[in-house]
């Protein structure tokens, strides 16, 4: 009975993964999520309040497929305050979350075969969607700094043809990494030279601990679809997302989010608009995010230059959620170590799945977020014990 697209979807390694990590007692680095503890409730709370009180008609009611005309202009101001350049609110539409706005890419844009370049290692998520849309991989090999450049761009006059770049150019899932400036000009110059759209996947760009952002592609380059979202500065039980679209292909997409869902939740952007429309309660609230989780960064890192050094590498992300760990040559494989690591109840993830095709057996992903700093510290030395007995 099933559509023959779904051959092509693998079925989703983490998930598994992730069943064992619930089990009480396991000090879990594997999933990837944001700290509930860290959730603004209180302000949710009353802004909620205030909306049922006030005038609930609207807040309740069908809405716009762009999505609300006040929370589009909102998002283009802070786009603009925050990155420079000139975003505009009718080119912003709001989604259900990031992950529809990756889905609405496929839809608007790939037909079956098309080719898309990806990082190796990339978001899953991301992977998953663009194998449902049967498309082909065009892997570019990555290194601390994120994509190599180089690589793509002497595959692309080799005569390579993507017709889609996917980035996450800011703490990658599940790298950490950072593209610099001088790499996300080069991919801007290679997709005005070959003609690809660049799809700039951007989560994770506001919880920088440490060091000074990078512009965003989407300021160097017409040719790109910029997503960010409120999953990881607000919450994700939400589902409010955004997507700025190139004027030219912005119709093409109410088209396709009408026939998907009419339009996001209009309780759901109300709520987000009205918990974030006092810009100092949302700064307020990231700079406290990134306090909590720079604190966690630094934790993680320090565990692991106790434990590992020399047996195992690891980048050190000034930002986001995750660290990126490879196991030196003649070590065990991730997978072995997640067994062994499971059996001394702590839990992260393999890094082969991350990968759009052959996987790097010796990777994991560890992800610091939402346990606590002596936690990880004992999760780490657990980690290490693990490693001791399978090394
Ligand atoms: N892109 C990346 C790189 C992510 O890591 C995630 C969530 N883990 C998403 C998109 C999806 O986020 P959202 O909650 O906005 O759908």
């Amino acid at each position: 009975m099933l559509a023959g697209r779904l051959d092509r979807v693998r079925s989703n390694a983490i998930r598994d993964i992730l069943k064992v990590t619930e089990q009480p007692g396991v000090i879990s680095l594997a999933g990837g999520l944001p700290a509930p503890e860290a959730f603004p409730v209180a302000e949710l709370e009353a802004a909620a309040l205030r909306l049922f009180r006030t005038d609930p008609g609207p807040a309740l009611q069908y809405s716009p497929t762009d999505g609300l005309a006040p929370l589009r202009e909102w998002v283009a101001a802070r786009l603009t305050a925050t990155h420079g350049g000139s975003f505009r609110p009718e080119h912003v539409l709001i989604t259900h979350g990031s992950q529809q706005a990756l889905d609405l890419v496929a839809k608007v844009l790939l037909d079956p075969g098309d080719i898309v370049a990806v990082d190796d290692p990339s978001y899953l998520g991301a992977i998953q969607v663009f194998d449902l849309f049967e498309a082909r991989f065009l892997t570019v090999p990555a290194d601390r700094e994120g994509t190599d450049v180089d690589v793509l761009a002497a595959r692309l006059a080799a005569g390579a043809r993507p017709k889609l770049l996917y980035t996450v150019a800011n703490f990658q899932n599940p790298t950490g990494a950072t593209l610099p400036l001088d790499r996300r000009r080069r991919l801007a110059g290679l997709a005005e030279e070959y003609g690809f759209l660049i799809v700039e996947d951007d989560p994770y760009g506001e919880l920088r601990y440490r060091g000074t952002p990078v512009p965003a592609i989407a300021t160097l380059s017409e040719r790109v679809i910029r997503l960010g979202t409120f999953s990881k500065i607000l919450v994700p039980g939400l589902r409010v997302a955004y997507m700025t679209i190139p004027a030219a292909l912005y119709p093409a997409f109410i088209k396709v989010k009408q026939a998907a869902d009419l339009h996001t939740s209009t309780f759901a952007q109300r709520l987000v608009l009205e918990t974030v429309s006092e810009a100092a309660t949302l700064d307020a609230h990231i700079a406290r995010l990134c306090e909590v989780y720079g604190e966690r960064n630094a934790a993680v890192l320090a565990a692991l230059d106790d434990h590992f050094a020399g047996l195992v590498d690891w980048n050190r992300p000034e930002g986001g959620m995750f660290v990126w760990a490879r196991m030196r040559e003649g070590g065990p494989s991730a997978h072995t170590l997640w067994k062994a690591a499971i059996a001394h109840q702590v839990a992260f993830v393999p890094g082969a799945p991350f990968y759009a095709m052959d996987g790097d057996a010796a990777t994991f992903r560890l992800s610091f977020v939402t346990v606590a700093p002596d936690r990880l510290a004992e999760a780490v030395g657990r980690l290490r014990a693990a490693y001791d007995e399978v090394a």
